[in-house]
């Protein structure tokens, strides 16, 4: 059975050292950084976040793992989607506060990519970031928070959307490819799904009728979240949302598989918890008390763990934006808001051969 360790954010005495930073350097300690990375250089992936969003990990975790690293005798250098790095230095990741090079993944301008073989038909080969192939060992520290096309972005999610080229970002969302209907009755062209979108893909024409051209769609689903009035909406066969999750658990074998054994570590960071990813560029308010951190050598483990804890029975009312109240009746909390089985990626890797969702929590304190 894999183990989990676990620091809670929960204080239970007025003393510094029992606060979430020196419990989570009780963690670090027990991590076996030593066995996995002395001499090995060290690719900490995170999600960093975009435009005005404030609720990404704080920078002390992440300058604590930078620290554990070097102290086990690695070479850590963060590492995300080359579009993000520069949106590393406005949330405070920069080398002179966690300790470490920002480095983009698919290098300068995201074409430093290998192409690999998957044995998925619907996504025969993968551009896998080539800092990402070219480290010795890897972790995958993720900030925990709902998603509008998986219910959860974790660490897969980190994996098979930050560990690939912007064409296979594309090919992956392709999976989803579904048919948006646009109701002109009900759209009072407030333009936020214009201005919600990623690729520009979306624009009134001549006309006053609302177009979304596929071929720049990534199919993120902002536009059909942010619109207040429901006028456009996307379909969304089960099949469909069961072949996206199939198509990120291949990516992430296809990198894993790049790496030694033992080489790979996950952490995960259960702190302001919002509903939206990261990506989104704003941050709402956390749906639930602060958790705490997670970490396993497993990709299995670490996801199946880190959603058990995130419970629907303590979403902090106001909390939710208006557009998406009221939750659903039934299932995960980011089930209830998003309409997906969080833990269908989850499966997905099971079925992929990395990992079993048994696993026991070692309380770190
Ligand atoms: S799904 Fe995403 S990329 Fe496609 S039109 Fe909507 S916001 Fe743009
Ligand atoms: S967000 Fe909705 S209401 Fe606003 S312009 Fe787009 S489709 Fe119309």
């Amino acid at each position: 059975m894999e183990k989990v360790l676990f620091a809670s954010a929960h204080v239970d005495r007025i003393d510094a050292d029992c606060s979430l930073p020196p419990k989570f350097a009780r963690l670090l300690d027990k991590c076996g950084y030593e066995d996995k990375f002395k001499d090995k250089r060290v690719a900490i992936k995170m999600h960093v976040g975009s435009g005005m969003g404030f609720y990404t990990i704080h920078p002390i975790f992440v300058r604590m793992v930078v620290d554990a690293v070097k102290q086990a005798g690695g070479k850590p250098f963060l590492t995300d989607g080359s579009f993000s790095t520069d949106m590393a230095v406005a949330r405070g990741y920069t080398h002179e506060v966690v300790g470490a090079r920002v480095v983009g993944a698919g290098g300068e301008h995201d074409r430093y990519v290998y192409t690999v073989k998957t044995d998925f038909p619907d996504l025969p080969e993968v551009q896998l970031c080539g800092n990402i192939v070219d480290a010795d060992a890897m972790i995958v520290l993720s900030h925990g928070k709902g998603h509008g096309h998986t219910g959860y972005g974790g660490a897969i999610k980190n994996i098979a959307m930050g560990c690939v080229g912007y064409g296979s970002r594309g090919a992956i969302h392709a999976l989803m490819r579904a048919h948006f209907e646009w109701d002109s009755e009900l759209c009072t062209h407030c333009e936020q799904c214009i201005s919600g979108c990623p690729t520009q893909a979306i624009r009134f024409n001549d006309r006053d009728e609302l177009g979304i051209s596929e071929h720049h769609c990534r199919y993120c689903m902002h536009c059909t979240i942010s619109c207040p009035t429901g006028a456009l909406q996307m379909e969304q066969p089960l099949e469909k949302f069961e072949k996206f999750q199939r198509g990120m658990a291949e990516v992430c074998r296809a990198v894993l598989n790049t790496f030694e054994d033992n080489r790979v570590h996950y952490i995960s960071v259960l702190t302001n918890i919002t509903p939206l990813c990261d990506c989104w560029g704003f941050s709402t308010p956390p749906l639930v008390p602060d958790v705490g951190i997670l970490a396993s050598d497993n990709i299995v483990t670490i996801e199946q763990s880190a959603l058990d804890m995130i419970d629907y029975e303590r979403l902090i009312p106001g909390t939710l934006p208006d557009q998406l109240c009221p939750p659903g009746d039934h299932g995960h909390l980011f089930e209830r808001i998003h309409g997906k089985d969080p833990y269908e990626q989850v499966r997905q890797c099971v079925a992929a051969g990395l990992g079993s969702t048994e696993y026991e929590v070692e309380d770190v304190r």
